[in-house]
């Protein structure tokens, strides 16, 4: 089978299975990623849940023998929501970022990516393949940017022409010599609304991110937020899109081409008292399906904890005493300490001077002083 007749095959049959975009790239190592990821590390920039070996997120022939080339694919998911939620005065909602609405992402690229491979493997049997999303090992964004699937925008995102950068990627490495496509230019010009829209200065520079102050990481940890984040993070309660929306490029950008990406807004705009409470049963069963899920129940309880703290509501302080009283985290015990000092009101002083006098654990005693600091 000839590279080039397969690949024009292969195009075709993307197309027929809902893959919205496809782009092939050499499977040359990327040296100029190499030094950016020095540069990030030197920095302290990264987020830590990355492939820690360098090497292997450059190099493909670290990933599969001889490798010839990288097919890169694109999902558009949708930006706005179909259905809207039923607001009732008083109740609060926290928000998913967008590439959490839906299916998990995951596993709607990698049945594109094996249905793409069984292709590859009924016209060239002895092919060698191997099918990536968010691993880690190479980076996503690099081949998709080689690949002509759009340029790397100064918010760190790929920016396609035709949907924006409200796509999902992942891409495979094969064995065969599939010929490349051309890069698109990068369009971002002298526009700086990304920077300007981030909430934390994260975005350093174009195209330079610090993980460590991108409300998407901290969303993502499982340790104490850090308090110059807390009330940046707002009702974020995994991930944070603004310096998508803020990018000329997404304007008017929503697409509706995958049932499976559509969100229920019950639960990717969730109402916020009720997560305090949720087995790990009742989490699994509610938002278990979601990109946003991974990290399990803890993270997402401590940003609801922020976020009803962000909403000064009154009505989650007997919820959030409970929580600082009976919880067993002090992860989950400090946040709402410092959120009832933040909601304020006498039963929250009360609840956190009767635990300046309990509590035990260091790590929520400081978070207990801040949360009575607020009554000075
Ligand atoms: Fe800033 Fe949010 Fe973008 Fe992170 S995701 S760089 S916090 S705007
Ligand atoms: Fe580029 Fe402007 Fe979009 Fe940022 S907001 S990614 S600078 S076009």
């Amino acid at each position: 089978m000839n590279a080039k007749n397969l690949k024009e095959e292969l195009i075709a049959y993307s197309k027929e299975i809902g893959i919205d975009k496809i782009g092939f790239t050499s499977a040359d190592p990327f040296t100029e990623l190499k030094n950016r990821l020095l540069t990030q590390q030197e920095l302290g920039y990264q987020s830590g849940f990355e492939e820690p070996d360098i090497e292997k997120r450059v190099n493909p022939a670290l990933l599969l023998e001889e490798p010839k080339s990288i097919i890169s694919i694109a999902l558009a998911y949708p930006s706005k929501m179909n259905e809207r939620v039923e607001s009732k005065k008083g109740e609060r909602r926290g928000i998913f970022s967008r590439a959490s609405w839906g299916l998990d992402y995951h596993h709607i690229l990698r049945d594109k990516l094996k249905k793409l491979e069984e292709f590859i493997l009924t016209k060239v049997p002895d092919a060698r393949l191997k099918s990536m999303v968010d691993t880690g090992e190479l980076s996503d964004r690099a081949v998709a940017e080689r690949a002509g699937i759009g340029w790397s925008g100064k918010n760190c995102a790929i920016i396609t022409p035709e949907f924006g950068s409200y796509v999902y990627i992942g891409e495979m490495i094969a064995s065969i010599p599939f010929e490349p496509d051309t890069p698109i230019e990068d369009q971002c010009g002298t526009c700086t609304k990304c920077l300007d829209a981030c909430p934390t200065g994260a975005l350093v520079q174009g195209g330079q991110i610090n993980a460590q102050s991108c409300i998407s990481f901290l969303t993502q940890t499982k340790e104490i937020i850090p308090d110059e984040f807390r009330e940046k993070i707002g009702n974020r309660i995994y991930g944070c899109d603004s310096c998508q929306t803020a990018c000329p490029h997404n304007k008017g950008k929503n697409f509706h081409f995958h049932d499976e990406m559509e969100p229920d807004p019950e639960v990717a705009k969730p109402l916020l008292r009720p997560i305090l409470k949720l087995s790990n049963r009742e989490f699994k069963k509610q938002f278990g399906s979601l990109a946003g899920s991974w990290r399990g129940k803890k993270p997402i309880q401590r940003n609801a904890i922020i976020a009803l703290a962000h909403f000064k509501d009154e009505s989650a302080v007997s919820d959030l005493v409970d929580i600082l009283e009976n919880e067993v985290s002090p992860i989950a015990k400090g946040t709402a300490a410092w959120a009832l000092g933040k909601i304020g009101g006498e039963t929250a002083f009360a609840a956190l001077k009767r635990a300046e006098e309990q509590e035990t654990d260091q790590e929520v005693q400081r978070e207990i002083k801040k949360g009575l600091s607020f009554y000075n």
